[in-house]
Parts: C-alpha cells; structure tokens; sequence
C-alpha cells in the first residue's frame, strides 16, 4: 500500500483508521521472507506525521512466520513483534541537509524516501528483518542433530557411541605412536 506525502494530513495519519485492518494480513505477501520460510502480519499499527518534508512513523506489528532451527533443522513457528519510530528523509536531500533531524532523539532511526511518499509494506518488511534474532532456534535449549546418524537429539538419544571431540592433544598423541 502506497501512501502519497499529499495523502497526510497536518494532524498526522492514522493508516489503520484510514485505510481499515483488511491490508494488514496481505501486507507482506510476495515479499521473499529470507531467512524465514513464511512470514505474515498478525497486527500492526502505523501513524504518520509530516514535519516539513520528513516523514515521520510511528508503528507496532505482531508478526508471526515459520523458519528451519539452525541446529536442528526443524520447522518452527516464530513470533515476531516490535515498536518502531522512524523518520524518513526525502533522498534527495540526504542527511547532511536534514535540519530537523538532528534536533530529535538520537536513537530515531533514519531512512529516506523518494521524496513522493512510502510504501506501506517496505516500512513493515524493514521492520520485520530488524526484529529477526541472530540465530533461529526452536528453542534455546534445542539439542541439535547428531553429527552421525543426523538423529535429532531433541526426541531422544540416538544409539552412536558419543563422538568426542578431536583436539589437539590427540593428534600429538598420534605422532607420538608412530615415532615409538
Ligand atoms: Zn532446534
Ligand atoms: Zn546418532
């Protein structure tokens, strides 16, 4: 959903009001969820104001999407939800230009914007990849799979010996052998 600088008014824009909750769902569809597999809006709420030519949002989103674990490979539901207040410099300006800008809270993120106005579902999908953790884990205590069987670990133990570690210790050791 495109909205036009034109479009805000002076008391600011209130997107959900404006535009209704029907949006919110599709907002992300045909956006490639890497590094998850699916990810969908659940809620989200979004208030624009105009400061001269900067925009400035404030907004909310509840996402929910499935992803593979890092260690066991198994699909997960991830949950997703953030608050965000961004202000968007025309990008012919640049950040150098911005006056305003710099007189406002130092933890304010800054974008830029092609000058004309936003779309919707871009402000939403940057907010989304900023929420992602590091690391995607079904949980923080998921075992991961076994090096040797690919068994995961998280249903049980497997039956393979337990595999130690190499270190370097057991490669002197093994020199040492064959000096002997
Ligand atoms: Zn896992
Ligand atoms: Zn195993």
């Amino acid at each position: 959903m495109y909205i036009r600088v034109s479009d805000i008014p002076r008391e600011g824009l209130d997107v959900i009001a404006s535009r209704g909750k029907s949006w919110i769902s599709g907002t992300l569809e045909g956006m490639d969820p890497y590094p998850l597999q699916t990810c969908r809006l659940i809620s989200a709420g979004l208030f624009l104001t105009l400061e001269g030519r900067d925009i400035f949002t404030g907004g909310s989103f509840v996402a929910e999407g499935e992803a593979l674990c890092d260690r066991c490979t198994e699909v997960f539901t991830v949950r997703l939800e953030k608050e965000f207040h961004t202000v968007l410099v025309p990008s012919d300006r640049g950040p150098s230009g911005s006056t305003n800008v710099e007189l406002h809270e130092e933890d304010l993120e800054i974008g830029f914007y092609d000058g004309s106005g936003v779309e919707v579902t871009d402000l939403f999908w940057e907010q989304v990849a900023l929420a992602l953790p590091v690391k995607l884990l079904c949980g923080e205590e998921c075992r991961g799979v076994c090096p040797r069987c690919g068994g995961n670990r998280n249903r049980g133990e497997c039956a393979c010996p337990e595999a130690r570690a190499a270190g370097p210790f057991d490669l002197l050791k093994t020199l040492k052998k064959e000096k002997e």
